[in-house]
């Protein structure tokens, strides 16, 4: 992009999903506005996340934007689960139709934000040496956009190729001949691990804890499927937005605690999702994310069907979780445990057999060594909070978010945080985001964030910014949310507990579609709960 101004009314900070809609908005408002991305390209997630295998959990017909009739009508899906190609070439094409890519600054990182408190201005400055002023900061970093590579001793010292799910090359990596060996058994991991196994010599995991997958049965989403839902998509997007989290397809509900129902009953509603395949299987009954004794029932369908699938009995157990189902993100896979019966897969059960160091030509182990040409982490990100925290943001009267994050994210609604004017989150901390649809959350930040600033500017306030008690009551409400169901019983990014060293707080809210009401209510009493100045 050609820049010939340094002073916008607003600042976007990344050129993801919500980046493009922000900057999409904020033109239609008729602000001016520029946006800086780390990237060379659009796409965020999609942009970084370019592992074999990559696939997003969502239906695609429903993991897309909404706010336009002709667009929505005009891209058609192949899959009912789309691949990363594809997601990534609708958002190029967004950005192209909607002449989006001359407001976006690509391969900038910004490396800090000051808030001028004399001019009400935000200051940011980048690594390509830009300072540019602002009325308005809107960080739309993503939740899953700092990617967590362990401190292992001798990490560095290894000669082969590492690499990281979330940080994947550009080009087609070729794993031919080789011996592969991926830490970590997440979500990517479950994705990546069939295909490298079908390209490579031989494949070693090193699994840490379990996961819970549930097959995703993915395929070609049928023509008169999309054609139905094409024929009524805002009334099938009104009707997701009213899902618990935001998705609607298969996520039918059932409602009825699995302790209601007879040992054959809850087989069976099991059965029926599991052949559905999807998020669905977690709405079988209303309980199993709040109740124990439900969830037991759930977990233990679920680790039959791995020892049904996976041959050997003793690598079967090492792959079957003794977790909550869905206290971790739940993963979605195709021919994952499949895998375990290849002769050339191994898995390698770190709890008892810890990493010890990675080597020049390897990983030692603490009771075997195994000699790899190429190591993937697949070890997941500091979420939610990574990416703000590395920028350096400075508030009014120099606060510093890191000082006012040291024990874990304030925020009022997960959109603002106090002592941040003009600061916007999309998808922040204390939102529910990463709890339901991504795109469905992001639309409703995006255009509450808009509306927003559209009254700061119509009653000629210089700022706006979240008030210190209407954030500690929303932080409480966030904590008591998450209190009253089971997600807090296991190690997870929800947490910050993949972080060695983060504060232990649960960050997103767990009450969609609830929370879009409260974000109304707020909206409707002036901003109740913000400042003006
Ligand atoms: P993740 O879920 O955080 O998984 C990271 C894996 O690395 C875990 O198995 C973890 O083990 C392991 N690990 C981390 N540090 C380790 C260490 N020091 N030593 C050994 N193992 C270590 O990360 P992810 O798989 O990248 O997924 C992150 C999120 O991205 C997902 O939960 C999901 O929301 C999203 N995602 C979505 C899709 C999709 O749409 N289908 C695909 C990929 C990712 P522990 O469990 O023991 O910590």
């Amino acid at each position: 992009m050609n820049l010939t101004r340094s002073q916008f009314d607003a600042i976007v900070v990344g050129a993801g999903i919500a980046g493009l809609y922000m900057l999409h908005r904020l033109r239609e408002a008729g602000l001016s506005s520029l946006v800086l991305e780390r990237g060379h390209g659009v796409g965020g997630t999609w942009y970084w996340n370019r592992y074999p295998g990559a696939r997003c959990d969502v239906e695609s017909l429903e993991y897309s934007y909404s706010f336009c009739e002709e667009l929505q009508q005009e891209w058609n899906w192949s899959e009912r689960y789309s691949g990363q190609p594809e997601i990534l070439d609708y958002i190029n094409h967004v950005a192209q139709s909607f002449d989006l890519l001359k407001d976006v600054k690509f391969g900038t990182s910004v490396l800090q934000a000051t808030f001028d408190d004399t001019t009400s201005q935000w200051i940011v400055e980048t690594d390509q040496g830009d300072r540019f002023t602002a009325l308005f900061l809107i960080m739309a970093t993503g939740c899953l956009s700092s990617t967590n590579t362990p401190e292992i001793e001798g990490r560095d010292s290894f000669k082969g190729n590492t690499y990281h799910t979330g940080n994947w090359p550009h080009h087609e990596v070729d794993f031919g001949g080789q011996r592969v060996g991926i830490v970590g058994t997440g979500s990517s991991a479950i994705q990546a691990i069939p295909h490298i196994a079908s390209g490579c010599e031989s494949l070693t995991v090193f699994q840490r804890t379990p996961n819970f997958s549930v097959p995703a049965r993915n395929g070609s989403i049928s023509k008169s499927y999309e054609s139905r839902v094409k024929a009524n998509y805002s009334e099938f997007r009104a009707r997701n937005r009213l899902m618990p989290a935001a998705l609607g397809s298969t996520f039918i509900g059932n409602n009825q605690s699995a302790l209601d129902a007879s040992a054959e009953e809850q087989q069976l509603e099991f059965a029926k999702r599991w052949k559905i395949g999807g998020f669905g299987f977690l709405g079988a009954f209303n309980d199993l994310t709040i109740n124990k004794e439900s969830n037991d029932v759930a977990a233990e369908f679920a680790r039959e069907r791995i020892r049904e699938t996976v041959e050997d009995p003793a690598t079967a157990e090492v792959l079957c979780p003794d977790s909550v189902i869905g206290c971790k993100r739940l993963c979605l896979d195709t021919n994952y445990f499949e895998t375990y019966n290849l002769p050339h897969v191994d898995l390698i059960d770190i709890r008892r057999n810890p990493v010890e160091r990675v080597t020049r030509t390897g990983i030692q182990c603490q009771d075997s060594k195994y000699e790899l040409d190429s190591i993937i982490f697949a070890t997941g990100f500091d979420a939610m909070t990574g990416t703000l925290l590395r920028i350096n943001i400075t508030g009014s009267s120099g606060l510093t978010l890191q000082e006012a994050w040291k024990a874990g994210p304030q925020t009022f609604l997960g959109l603002a945080v106090n002592g941040f004017p003009n600061m916007f989150l999309i998808s922040g901390p204390g939102s529910p985001s990463v709890l339901t649809n991504m795109i469905v959350s992001i639309e409703q930040h995006v255009e509450w964030i808009e509306k927003c600033i559209g009254y700061v500017l119509e009653n000629q306030h210089s700022a706006i910014q979240a008030d210190e008690e209407a954030q500690d009551d929303w932080v409480q409400h966030v904590n008591l949310l998450a209190s009253r169901t089971l997600y807090p019983s296991c190690n997870s990014w929800y947490l910050g507990a993949n972080i060695p060293g983060k504060p232990r707080v649960f960050m997103p809210h767990v009450g969609f579609p609830n929370y879009v009401a409260k974000c109304e209510e707020v909206r409707s009493l002036d901003y109740e709960g913000f400042t003006f100045s």
